[in-house]
């Protein structure tokens, strides 16, 4: 199927023409040598980057992903027990520095022991170990060195909130927008006054995905009470179906450089509610003056810090009223107290913030806005929007999104800047 609309540009296609354009090739990593003899000390996690190989008295334990002068695997060190268990413990310690710090909170003489990854967060008094001296926190480090980096929480971040909770079998219930006929660029670019429309090479069901698109941008429309002609943002919002970014567990994602949304083949169902939010608080963040070009390569998001400049007169036509509506949103948002506590719990487990994150925080609870309004009218769209009650983290303590009466205040926020919205387009 062909692009339709205006060249978006970027993709991964175009880059990849230029490339061979130029007669230049991606340079290969040298392949790692592992000697024959080598054990591996696990399949999966930290483990699967450790091998070990019989020393003339006991093992030697190896690290994969470290290089020596030689470019070899870097030697950890060796055990002569021959026990696999010391193995782990010696692997496990070698990555300690890297994943924990030692921390004694100002004026107490107590010694917590915390993840790196906490990336400068609040220590959590329940969840940190504390001891009574440096000494004893060594002690304790050294004889659970590997229960430590087994327990260390793994990297979460968006591409873990729609794949497996989406369920193609849970079929549509809405207003039947297509009556009969496919999807076609019409449309896009007419009825949702879109920029264009892109297609990545390895995407097969072309039709069907836009079909289902179109159906879920027309649901969140009528949710929203605005007209089909604000999704494409004054013809500024493109889509493309899988022709950007590394597939493999990437999923949907917006680019705010150019202003378009990537839907993946799999896991970009059930995102479009969300990427769409990131795409409106660019919009406004834009409309209303606080970035000079019309699609910067920054991504000024209204919600990422700038919304506080805001005044009514912020840029042309007013669109400060906008912004100072999506300001109270943030307000509400930041008032919560479980719905922003658990996100930033939840970075507790990365290297840097994504969950606590203003822009985050707004697409999450305008996802629960959405799967609570397509309620309302009994409608289901799981390709629009899915799990945003939590179905996927009922194991656990952290929530990714609001519930209960913070999740109806937030909510009732959302809705007044639509009706804010309304009034602007009037
Ligand atoms: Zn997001």
């Amino acid at each position: 199927m062909k692009d339709i609309g205006a060249k978006i540009g970027g993709a991964r296609k175009d880059l990849a023409s230029q490339r061979l354009a130029r007669g230049l090739r991606k340079p290969k990593a040298p392949a790692v040598v592992i000697p024959e003899d080598a054990v591996m000390l696990g399949k999966r996690g930290w483990r699967a980057r450790f091998y070990y190989v019989p020393y003339v008295t006991g093992f030697a334990c190896y690290d994969i992903k470290r290089k020596d002068w030689e470019g070899k695997p870097r030697r950890v060190g060796h055990t002569s027990s021959g026990v696999v268990a010391d193995v782990e413990a010696l692997a496990a310690g070698s990555l300690i520095n890297k994943s924990y710090r030692a921390c004694r909170p100002r004026g107490s003489q107590i010694y917590y022991l915390s993840p790196k990854k906490s990336g400068g967060l609040e220590v959590d008094m329940e969840n940190d170990r504390a001891f009574p001296s440096m000494n004893a926190l060594r002690d304790f480090v050294a004889n659970n060195r590997v229960l430590l980096i087994d327990e260390l929480p793994v990297s979460l971040g968006e591409s873990i909130l729609t794949v497996d909770r989406y369920n193609p079998k849970v079929e549509r219930v809405g207003q039947d927008w297509l009556q009969g006929r496919h999807a076609g660029s019409q449309d896009f670019l007419e009825t949702l006054d879109m920029r264009g429309v892109e297609f990545g090479k390895c995407i097969r069901d072309h039709q069907n995905l836009l079909d289902q698109a179109y159906l879920a941008l027309r649901d969140l429309a009528q949710v929203m009470q605005l007209p089909a002609s604000f999704i494409g943002l004054s013809g500024e919002l493109a889509i493309s179906f899988g022709s950007r970014g590394h597939g493999g567990k990437a999923m949907a994602s917006y680019f705010p450089s150019r202003a378009v949304f990537n839907l993946t083949k799999n896991s970009g169902a059930g995102a479009i509610a969300h990427e769409w939010a990131h795409a409106l608080d660019h919009h406004i963040a834009r409309a209303a003056g606080f970035a000079n070009s019309d699609r910067d390569d920054q991504g000024v998001f209204l919600t990422n810090g700038v919304v506080t400049y805001a005044s009514e007169h912020t840029g042309p036509d007013n669109f400060g009223k906008l912004a100072l509506a999506v300001r109270s949103v943030m307000n509400v948002i930041r008032a919560s107290k479980d719905y922003s506590k658990s996100a930033r719990l939840m970075d507790r487990a990365r290297s840097t913030k994504y969950w606590s994150t203003p822009r985050e925080l707004f697409a999450r609870a305008f996802e629960a806005f959405v799967e609570d309004e397509l309620a309302t009218y009994e409608g289901n769209n799981q390709f629009l929007v899915c799990g945003a009650h939590n179905e996927g983290f009922k194991d656990s303590v952290s929530k990714p999104y609001p519930v209960g009466d913070e999740r109806r205040q937030i909510n009732r926020a959302i809705r007044e800047l639509l009706a804010t919205i309304q009034t602007h387009l009037k």
